[in-house]
């Protein structure tokens, strides 16, 4: 295919407990739009009903080190000062290629390492919950200790005064909507208008 018609990149962003993985996830059970979501890495431990190569690669540092240093990661970062995570190159472009629309669940500094990377065809989301006090309340409600919430909603603060930087922002007020919402921007992006390829990062 050529270069002309590569599907859309969709950049999600938005700090931890906004929704992003539940707006995702029900956007791909409903939608009639061809659209993946890529399977990212990290080298954090997997939680309890978490299974590598679905929800996550779980990969050691040293496997992580090597798929950079190999140039084998579109974007990489160490995400609430702790944990790499990455996208590897190869969960987006063969589909992009074949048409399929993909989607990047990712913090703000892997979203800025993308834009620069591949900004045709970009299109990049902003979730947040309508009042900060939620995300403290959704992230005890999975069971985080009190450490990580504290590192997760110091992250939020530092992620929300990069709003800016998004082509839409998004208000996870009601996931129905909001989900619907993601949809109708994602279907207006099509047919696609993407021409650059990405490079690794
Ligand atoms: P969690 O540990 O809760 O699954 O994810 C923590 C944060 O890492 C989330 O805000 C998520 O968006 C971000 N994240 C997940 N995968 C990637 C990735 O591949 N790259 C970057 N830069 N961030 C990621």
């Amino acid at each position: 295919m050529s270069s002309e018609r590569l599907a859309p990149l969709i950049v999600l962003a938005g700090p931890s407990g906004a929704g992003k993985t539940t707006i995702v996830d029900r956007l791909l059970a409903t939608t009639t739009l061809p659209i993946r979501r890529a399977i990212t890495a990290t080298t954090r431990p997997p939680r309890p009903a978490e299974i590598d190569g679905v929800d996550y690669y779980f990969w050691t540092r040293g496997e992580f080190e090597d798929r950079i240093a190999a140039g084998a990661m579109l974007e990489h970062a160490i995400v609430h000062g702790r944990d790499y995570y990455g996208t590897p190159l190869s969960e987006v472009r063969p589909a992009r290629e074949a048409g399929t629309a993909v989607i990047l669940v990712i913090d703000v500094q892997g979203a800025d390492q993308v834009r620069k990377a591949c900004p045709d065809g970009l299109v990049s989301v902003f979730l947040r919950p309508p009042e900060f006090d939620d995300l403290a309340a959704r992230l005890r409600c999975r069971g985080e200790s009190e450490e990580t919430i504290r590192r997760r909603l110091e992250s939020a603060v530092r992620e929300s005064a990069r709003i800016g930087e998004f082509q839409y922002e998004l208000v996870n007020a009601d996931v129905g909507t909001a989900t619907r919402e993601l949809e109708r921007i994602i279907g207006s992006r099509f047919p696609p208008t993407g021409s650059a390829s990405c490079s690794s990062n």
